[in-house]
């Protein structure tokens, strides 16, 4: 059975993600930091349908952060599959009008921790393994007004899954990335403008913003066995923005 990590897979992106590839058949190790009620609910829910699943607290910013989430994958067997989509942005704000610590928070959790996951992951991987990291069309663009900061960090997530998917090539373990563009998660919501996504929809060549489970789709094919030939590349779903 294969076992896979998902990181932020409590709501949002990560908890379709979450919910598609237990219905697959994946054992899970969800990364949350929200209250321990609300990851037990999610958990109750995937073990419903029977695989194994298990919710660990931290803040992968930290380096505790992710070796409890290792440790939890460790005593359930052997990792086949890690999700690095756990991601942030604090404001939507021209770079010069962004406090400094809130740039390196959003550095943080945006590129350093998912390559800090990505390392612990190498060891653990064997053949047939497979990282998928979210990034973003933000990194295509660069999200000028927006957030430049959190679109470099993107656009360095990318780089490392072209970098490390050509350094693993040769034991067998693929690295890809899918770039969401305008997904209806609460990513818009907690940044203080609740009318973000109404109001950029219509920018968007089909027409609308995506649901959590069409990032899930791409998640789930690149995952599996039918992706067997792809890796070292980024996967766009974005309604062809
Ligand atoms: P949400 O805000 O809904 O979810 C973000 C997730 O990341 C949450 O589960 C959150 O955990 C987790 N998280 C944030 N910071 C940390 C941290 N320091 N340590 C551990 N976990 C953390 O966002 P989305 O579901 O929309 O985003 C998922 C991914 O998709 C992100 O990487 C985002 O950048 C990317 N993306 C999203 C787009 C969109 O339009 N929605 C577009 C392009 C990319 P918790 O809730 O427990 O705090």
């Amino acid at each position: 059975m294969p076992l896979t990590i998902v990181t932020g897979g409590t709501r949002g992106i990560g908890a379709a993600v979450a919910a598609r590839l237990a219905a697959e058949g994946h054992d899970l190790v969800l990364g949350h930091r929200s209250d321990a009620a609300s990851a037990a609910a999610v958990v109750a829910r995937l073990e419903a349908v029977g695989v194994r699943c298990v919710a660990v607290p931290g803040d992968l910013t930290t380096d505790e952060g992710i070796e409890a989430l290792y440790a939890a994958a460790d005593d359930l067997g052997a990792l086949t599959g890690v999700v690095n989509n756990a991601g942030a942005t604090y404001r939507f704000a021209p770079l010069a009008d962004t406090p400094a610590d809130e740039v390196r928070r959003t550095i943080d959790v945006n590129l350093t921790a998912p390559i800090l996951v990505a390392r612990a992951a190498v060891h653990r991987l064997g053949r047939g393994g497979v990282i998928v990291n979210i990034t973003s069309g933000a990194a295509t663009i660069g999200s000028p007004g927006e957030y430049v900061h959190y679109a470099a960090a993107k656009a360095g997530l990318d780089l490392l899954t072209r970098g490390l998917g050509l350094e693993l090539a040769d034991r067998g373990i693929r690295v890809v990335a899918v770039a969401p563009g305008l997904i209806e998660t609460e990513l818009h919501t907690t940044t203080g403008d609740p009318g973000r996504v109404a109001r950029m929809a219509p920018q968007i060549p089909l027409g609308r913003a995506g649901q959590p489970e069409e990032i899930a789709g791409a998640v789930a094919w690149l995952m599996s066995e039918e992706a067997s030939y792809v890796t070292a590349t980024t996967l766009r779903v974005a309604g062809g923005r």
